[in-house]
């Protein structure tokens, strides 16, 4: 069946080379069988490289890119630029859509070019705190998992991952129950099967807003949480370490 994916988006941190590779160099020690989880640390772009030649058991991901291969895209980094430095990349995060402007179609076209690349998209999802007050929860997720995705002519094959993450959690320690983010992720799968019945069941989907040490078996314990997408605990040894045994843990049960 899946195998989890558990990613650690470094976001804008750590602040010197120095740091990012003697952090990449602890999660590599601390990372589960690569047959078990999939481990993936996600650096700032400018230490890509020097952080794929610190690591042997986890896989470097980039946090976003430009969907077009070259051109006059100032202070962008390109899929081609990527391919053989990154096996994943993070696409729609909520921080880009809010910041950077970043569109549902426009999201789709980076899965699109990320996948003609032998890139993995994480295809990012989730609902803002008002859209989960006004009930809107499911046809925010079911847009944007439906525009993520609309322009791949079918998913098995494509090495694509979901994360599931409710905006309001992120970085604010409220994450969501488990309960809570097994429907969306349900509900996510439902919409993979609709668009490709026979890979659905192989795509992970990771559930990421404050995963902790403490929450982390919670949530693996759900059918449809492949993983996690994880930020702030992600650059914490000891969290990060923790978390990825969780994953261990709970891939071993299955
Ligand atoms: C994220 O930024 O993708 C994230 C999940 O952050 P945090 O774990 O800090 O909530």
């Amino acid at each position: 069946m899946r195998r989890p994916v558990v990613a650690g988006n470094w976001k804008m941190n750590p602040t010197s080379l120095r740091e990012a590779i003697e952090l990449a160099r602890t999660v590599d020690a601390a990372a589960p069988d690569p047959d078990a989880v999939t481990t993936v640390i996600c650096p700032p772009a400018i230490w890509l490289a020097e952080v794929e030649r610190a690591v042997s058991r986890v896989e470097v991901g980039a946090q976003t890119m430009h969907f077009a291969d070259a051109g006059a895209f100032t202070g962008e980094t390109s899929p081609s630029m990527l391919s053989g430095l990154a096996g994943f990349v993070i696409l729609g995060h909520s921080e880009r859509r809010q910041y950077d402007g970043e569109t549902d179609e426009g999201v789709g076209r980076k899965v699109v070019s990320a996948v003609a690349h032998g890139l993995r998209p994480i295809a990012a999802v989730g609902e803002r705190a008002d859209e989960r007050s006004a009930g809107t929860t499911a046809a925010v997720v079911d847009r944007q998992v439906r525009a993520a995705l609309g322009g791949l002519e079918r998913l098995g094959g494509t090495g694509l991952v979901i994360a599931y993450e409710p905006v309001w959690a992120i970085g604010t320690g409220d994450a969501a129950t488990a309960a809570d983010a097994q429907e969306v992720c349900a509900q996510i799968r439902a919409i993979l099967a609709d668009l490709d019945p026979a890979a659905a069941p192989e795509i992970p989907i990771q559930y990421g807003g404050s995963v902790t040490a403490d929450n982390a078996a919670e949530l693996f314990a759900e059918v449809d949480i492949d993983g996690a997408l994880v930020g702030g605990a992600s650059l914490k040894p000891e969290a990060i370490a923790a978390i990825l045994r969780a994953a261990a843990e709970s891939a071993a049960r299955e």
